[in-house]
């Protein structure tokens, strides 16, 4: 059975969704080993992963943390190399022993190791959206050179993939699809009024009343631009026109996403919310595996609703339809001005109400140019989005 077990790389250990990957790996003892596990500056948190599942490598963002980590690890016996920066982050996702990476680390700072993995040709379970929000074409196509598989775990395109018909590989469309229904939670703010959200501070955009996540992806959530950011993802997954893409609100985040049939089928995806089903699902495929989650309970919940979105409140999501619609670099521009405006809303330097309008301005200033045809060109289009942005704080800010 030793040819069975599969060798995992986890990029992002130490967040929200390598912890709960390390949970599931560790349910199944004899069918996952864990090969490398990295972090970007949680020296703490990542040598105390290292004890537990004692992987071949460890890799942090910078010297001081690793030289703390491989310090931990040695007073302990444990005979885990520590590496870091960005070489080897690359090198432990493209490693010849590895054949699954978890590409779970968060922000444009996932892209180059995802890259890594696709041109390695591995099964890559992709967690980190913006690799393929800021980079669509050049990660497909790194996945089509090297032959590697990716496999969705944002929730909903965890679901979408499920409710397609098997074998469906990505970047093209399934026949006989008609529109697939991306579904959101409406986030905290779902109630607020424009004038509540103008004062909303980290702590309440953080405090997601259904999923627990990082701090950047669960303001995205608030402001309903991680749903904008799925929209793009899902175009690039399952080949779809933003025309036929959409989102409708629903609270109970239940239901986690619905493929709509030409015969009037519509297929959906049902669990409790909780990550460990898409990474479940994504690390067994095309087997099934015991998540630790429970079992969903429909009586319990007693009902499902369903809400159109309202772009008046969450001017990020129509601003996502726009940079989809646009192309070409509106949806990297997008993402980086959204990353500089989201950091400086959880440093207390812009008001929530006002990650918008630094998107916005990105999307002006560089959003109409070419997308980036390889790596250092959508780096390059990132970098400028992201100096418009910071420009546009200092704007807001006064
Ligand atoms: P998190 O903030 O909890 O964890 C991020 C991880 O990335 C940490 O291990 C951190 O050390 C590492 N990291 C941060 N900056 C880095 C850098 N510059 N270089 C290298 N490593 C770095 O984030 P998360 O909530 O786990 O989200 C991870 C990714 O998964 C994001 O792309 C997010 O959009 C996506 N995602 C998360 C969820 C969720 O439920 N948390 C759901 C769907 C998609
Ligand atoms: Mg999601």
């Amino acid at each position: 059975m030793q040819s069975d077990v599969r060798t995992i790389t986890i990029l992002g250990a130490t967040g929200s969704i390598g912890l709960s990957t390390l949970d599931v790996v560790a349910r199944h003892p004899g069918r996952y080993r864990v090969f490398a596990l990295s972090a970007h500056r949680q020296a703490d948190a990542l040598a105390q992963l290292c004890l537990r599942h004692a992987p071949r490598y460890a890799v942090l963002g910078d010297a001081a943390a690793a030289g703390t980590v491989r310090a931990r690890l040695a007073a302990a016996g444990c005979h885990t190399e520590v590496l870091c920066g960005e070489a080897a982050l690359a090198e432990v996702a493209a490693h010849p022993q590895v054949d699954t990476v978890m590409a779970a680390i968060v922000g444009a700072a996932g892209l180059a190791p995802a890259i890594a993995a696709a041109r390695a040709g591995k099964r890559i379970l992709l967690a980190n959206k913006e690799s393929l929000v800021m980079a669509g074409e050049v990660f497909l196509r790194a996945c089509r050179d090297g032959g590697a598989t990716v496999l969705p775990i944002d929730s909903e395109h965890n679901a979408i993939f499920q409710c397609l018909p098997p074998g469906q590989g990505t970047g093209s469309a399934a026949p006989g699809v008609r529109r697939i229904l991306l579904t959101a939670s409406g986030g905290p703010f779902r109630r607020a009024s424009a004038a509540e959200m103008a004062r909303a501070t980290p702590e309440q955009a953080c405090a997601h009343p259904n999923w627990s996540m990082g701090r950047k992806i669960s303001v995205d959530s608030a402001t309903m631009m991680n749903k904008g950011l799925e929209l793009i993802e899902a175009s690039y997954l399952f080949g779809l026109p933003e025309s036929r893409l959409g989102v409708i609100v629903h609270p109970q985040s239940i239901v986690h996403s619905m493929v709509e049939y030409e015969d009037g089928s519509t297929l959906a995806q049902l669990g409790n919310p909780d990550m460990r089903t898409p990474i479940a699902h994504a690390l067994a495929h095309p087997e099934r595996i015991d998540s630790g989650v429970a079992p969903l309970s429909l009586a319990t919940i007693g009902r499902l609703e369903f809400e159109e979105p309202d772009m008046q409140r969450f001017p990020c999501l129509r601003l996502a339809h726009e940079a989809l619609r646009a192309g070409g670099a509106a949806p990297c521009a997008l993402n980086a001005a959204n990353e500089v405006a989201v950091a400086a809303f959880l440093d207390r330097r812009l008001r929530f109400t006002d990650i918008a309008c630094v998107a916005e301005a990105a999307l002006q200033a560089v959003g109409s140019r070419a997308a980036g045809v390889d790596v250092d060109e959508v780096l390059e289009i990132d970098r400028e989005a992201r100096s418009v942005a910071r420009r546009q704080l200092s704007r807001c800010a006064a």
